[in-house]
């Protein structure tokens, strides 16, 4: 049966449940009737474009080690906007899911309160595919919320990696979540969040741990107003929250709108318009890898090429002419 979009487009404006969780099914899938279906809803809902600011949702990523306490927080938070009169969506994008077809995050058995809440929408991250499949599915659901009502919109995603960057390219701010560290273990976080992160927050801060929890965000800010001494830029504050005692959980979040305020109405749309941007030659990337995966040319010599290379037989240069040639061959036939 063909999608019904029009009718899922009131649905969505009119903010019903069923038809936001329907139209996030219908764009994360990879049929071809409905991916086209997904371009028209998309389309048909394109006043909450990406590009645009004004009457958009607040969009933020979270992330952080598998423990952390992201779901703890998540929860914290979503009850906090809810109850000061937000509506807020919860996406997940979760590398596992990608390799194993399971899907941990924005489980929202671990989120009980808020995924009882009608003014709150959760959603797991969808297993299907590549980083870059859910990375478009990601997108287009938050678009749906949007459209939906959903002024601020949460994407969680776990540790330190490919899908944090990809998560980072589709968000105004990023939180990093991370737990009391020092010394070397602060090299390693300084690493990897220093790209993305615009606000980070020693979580578990509470009982005996708030001491520690206190002294490794110091350190923290202290390292990086090293790294970004002189310049004007958003230097990423460092703070301490307990998300289960719900202890600064609201301080975490002013600083996550400073960061966007900061941005400015300018600053956002470009970033935003700098986004779309990367994340079309993204799609465009994934796509061309997917038809190099079902290409039948490449398909008829990949072995022979592959034993080839291993017994040393045909360098890689060589190897892979041959693999284009066979792939562009696909077209000739
Ligand atoms: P996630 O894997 O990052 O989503 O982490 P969870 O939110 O599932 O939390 C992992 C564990 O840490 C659970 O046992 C939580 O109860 C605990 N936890 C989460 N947040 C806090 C916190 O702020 N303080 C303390 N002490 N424990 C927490």
């Amino acid at each position: 049966m063909p999608v019904d979009v029009p009718g899922l487009v009131a649905g969505i404006r009119a903010g019903n449940r069923a038809s936001v969780s329907r139209a996030i099914t219908l764009v994360e899938s990879s049929r071809a009737d409905h991916r086209a279906a997904a371009r028209e809803l998309l389309t048909a809902l394109a006043d909450v474009s990406a590009g645009s600011t004004t009457g958009t949702a607040v969009r933020v990523g979270i992330s952080g080690v598998p423990g952390v306490g992201k779901s703890t927080f998540i929860e914290a938070l979503g009850v906090h906007l809810t109850r000061t009169g937000h509506r807020v969506g919860v996406l997940a994008v979760d590398p596992s899911s990608v390799r194993t077809g399971g899907s941990v995050l924005g489980d929202k058995t671990r989120m009980v309160e808020l995924s009882a809440d009608p003014n709150a929408y959760i959603r797991p991250s969808p297993s299907a595919g590549t980083l870059g499949g859910v990375a478009r599915a990601t997108t287009q659901a938050m678009l749906v919320l949007e459209a939906a009502g959903y002024d601020v919109v949460l994407v969680e995603t776990v540790g330190v990696g490919q899908s944090e960057v990809t998560v980072a390219g589709m968000v105004d701010s990023f939180l990093f979540l991370t737990l009391a560290r020092t010394g070397d273990q602060l090299q390693g976080i300084k690493k990897g969040v220093l790209e993305i992160a615009d606000v980070i927050a020693v979580n578990k801060a509470d009982g005996d741990r708030e001491t520690e929890a206190r002294s490794a965000a110091r350190e923290l800010a202290g390292a990086l107003r090293l790294v970004y001494a002189g310049g004007d830029a958003w230097v990423p504050p460092v703070l301490t929250c307990s998300g289960l005692e719900g202890l600064e959980v609201n301080t975490v979040w002013q600083r996550v709108l400073d960061h966007r305020a900061h941005l400015g109405e300018d600053g956002l749309r470009s970033k935003r318009a700098d986004q779309q941007l990367e994340f079309t030659w993204a799609l465009v990337r994934d796509e061309l890898a997917e038809r190099l995966r079902r290409s039948p040319g490449v398909a008829a010599i990949r072995d022979q090429v592959r034993a080839e290379v291993l017994a040393g037989e045909l360098t890689a240069p060589v190897a892979a002419d041959r693999l284009i040639a066979a792939y562009d061959g696909d077209d000739a036939q």
